[in-house]
């Protein structure tokens, strides 16, 4: 069998197309129609990826993903969004959903995601060691934790493959396009105000002061440099 999507989704019409299209590329695909079915099945079947909506009766999509990070789950979340939910995506994206799509979206789009992001959790263990000390945080590779004046907060696998990234590339300039190339690896790119997204979230977990950070610098006009 292959790997295993769940689809937490209201919309009937909408999961029948998903789930047709997702069989035919070989997924293992289940589905929960309300919030607290979605949850209860994001626990129970272990799934490799989870589409997530965010209007959703008895439980909305934000507070499952939520729940789910603070359970330590850290399997990949697309999320989707339907227009004028601008301000949920940003809230999605901070609370550990990998990535978001707009309603209406093109299954294509879709698929190339839900390929991509697979593809990135199944990878080999990188080079990097499992923990790594920047100044007091520590930050564990293997456990997707950060830890800081005896604060823990929780790694995306987003967020851990971004890190490891700025670790092997220590003091050089990294470009939005070199991350989305490695790290998002789409043939349809995120905009870079997804990546910028995902640092500002970064910096909060491992710097003292995220408006003046000391290790996640910003290159203007160019994007990152990493000071281990
Ligand atoms: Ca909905």
């Amino acid at each position: 069998m292959g790997e295993k999507i769940l689809i937490i989704e209201d919309e009937e019409n909408l999961v029948k197309g998903l789930k047709l299209n997702l069989d035919d590329e070989g997924y293992e695909v289940s589905w929960a129609i309300d919030g607290e079915e979605g949850l209860r099945k994001s626990l129970q079947e272990s799934p490799d990826l989870i589409i997530l909506d965010i209007m959703l009766p008895k439980m909305n999509g934000l507070d499952i993903c939520r729940e789910l990070r603070n359970r330590n789950i850290l399997i990949p979340i697309v999320m989707l969004t339907a227009k004028g939910e601008e301000i949920d995506k940003v809230v999605g994206l901070e609370i550990g959903a990998d990535d978001y799509l707009t309603k209406p979206f093109s299954v294509r789009e879709l698929l190339a995601r839900i390929k991509a992001h697979l593809r990135r959790q199944k990878r080999e263990p990188s080079a990097v060691p499992s923990t790594h000390t920047l100044g007091d945080t520590e930050i564990d590779f293997v456990h997707f934790k950060v830890r800081r004046k005896k604060k823990e907060s929780v790694l995306t696998s987003l967020e851990c493959e971004i890190l490891k990234y700025f670790f092997q590339h220590s003091g050089e300039v990294v470009t939005r396009d070199m991350l989305l190339e490695k790290i998002w690896g789409y043939d349809i790119f995120p905009t870079t105000r997804t990546i910028d997204n995902h640092i500002l979230k970064l910096r909060k977990k491992i710097e003292d002061n995220p408006s003046r950070p000391k290790h996640i610098l910003s290159v203007y006009g160019e994007g990152y440099r990493f000071m281990a």
